[in-house]
């Protein structure tokens, strides 16, 4: 039997719809939702990526203002920005698009964000939060992955989950999101043996590692929840991690690369600014 596709476009339009409602109550008290977007250099990738979330952020009533700095920017001139943009009651939200020029520190320039304008949940405080399973903003890859989880409707305080990475963008941080729901949570990366033999236990499998078709059907349990993160180019083309076409034949559901954890992670994005927004408003009402 073939798996249900997750259609991760369809759920981001639930997601937005949700949002929609939020930003016009806020802007009925007169806050509008707005975000600064750090492009520093950047390679066409980039600037893709910054113009759908500033594409995502004006078609749902929120603002968004492009700073567009050249590659020989100092790292001392960004965090100056930075500042500037954290002390502006009227910014919501903080971004720097990854990957930073060669000659900047990106630990550094994360940690120059005020946390709770740190809508990519990057910064050390939120980390550090999630770690803790204390109430922090949620990197928006790992809060869509958990959100389609959630629709899709899996249990998984008895599932056994196997997350594919370990970086600090997805596969630390889902992983524990995925404990801190009481899954039980075995994490791979490049140096782990066999990666098959874990990989084929999973009920649910995300996978990040940034390896076009790395997963082969042998190598996935019959009905896994299958979860591709990944986003490489091949001839031009979009690849997830997951040899779609035989690991479809196998799993119960399973993302597509595209249409799946990409446009959920964009709408998680924006949910992250909106909460930023609303914090931001009652801060300031308690202020008052
Ligand atoms: P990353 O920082 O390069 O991390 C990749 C992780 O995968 C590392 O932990 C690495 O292990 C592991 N890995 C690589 N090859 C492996 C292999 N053959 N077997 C087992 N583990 C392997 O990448 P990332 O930032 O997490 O992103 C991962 C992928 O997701 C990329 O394709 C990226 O474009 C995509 N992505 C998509 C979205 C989205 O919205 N859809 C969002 C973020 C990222 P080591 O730690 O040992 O090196």
């Amino acid at each position: 039997m073939s798996a249900q596709i997750i259609n991760g476009r369809a759920l981001a339009a639930q997601v937005y719809a949700e949002l929609d409602a939020r930003v016009g109550a806020l802007r009925a008290c007169g806050v509008t939702p707005r975000v600064a977007l750090i492009l520093v250099g950047g390679n066409e990738l980039s600037k893709r990526y910054v113009s759908i979330k500033e594409n995502a952020a004006t078609s749902h009533g929120m603002e968004c203002i492009v700073y567009h700095l050249s590659d020989a920017t100092t790292q001392e001139r960004l965090i100056e920005l930075i500042g500037a943009l954290n002390r502006d009651r009227l910014v919501h939200g903080v971004l720097v698009q990854m990957p930073l020029p060669e000659h900047m520190d990106t630990a550094e320039v994360l940690d120059a964000i005020e946390p709770t304008k740190d809508i990519d949940g990057l910064h050390f405080c939120n980390t550090g939060k999630l770690l803790n399973s204390v109430p922090a903003v949620v990197a928006c890859t790992p809060r869509a992955i958990m959100r389609i989880l959630d629709d899709v409707g899996v249990r998984l305080e008895r599932a056994h989950t196997v997350i594919v990475g370990r970086s600090m963008l997805v596969g630390k941080p889902i992983a524990i999101c995925l404990l801190n729901r009481n899954a039980t949570v075995s994490v791979c990366h490049s140096h782990t043996p066999n990666l098959g033999d874990i990989t084929r236990t999973a009920d649910v499998l995300v996978v990040a590692a940034g390896s076009p078709r790395l997963i082969k059907a042998d190598m996935v349990k019959d009905d896994a929840v299958v979860i591709d993160v990944g986003q490489s180019t091949v001839d031009g083309k979009l690849c997830g991690d997951v040899d779609f076409p035989e690991v479809s034949k196998k799993a119960s559901y399973i993302t597509k690369v595209t249409g799946g954890v990409g446009p959920m992670t964009v709408a998680m994005l924006m949910t992250n600014l909106v909460d930023c927004a609303e914090l931001a408003m009652h801060t300031t009402a308690k202020e008052i």
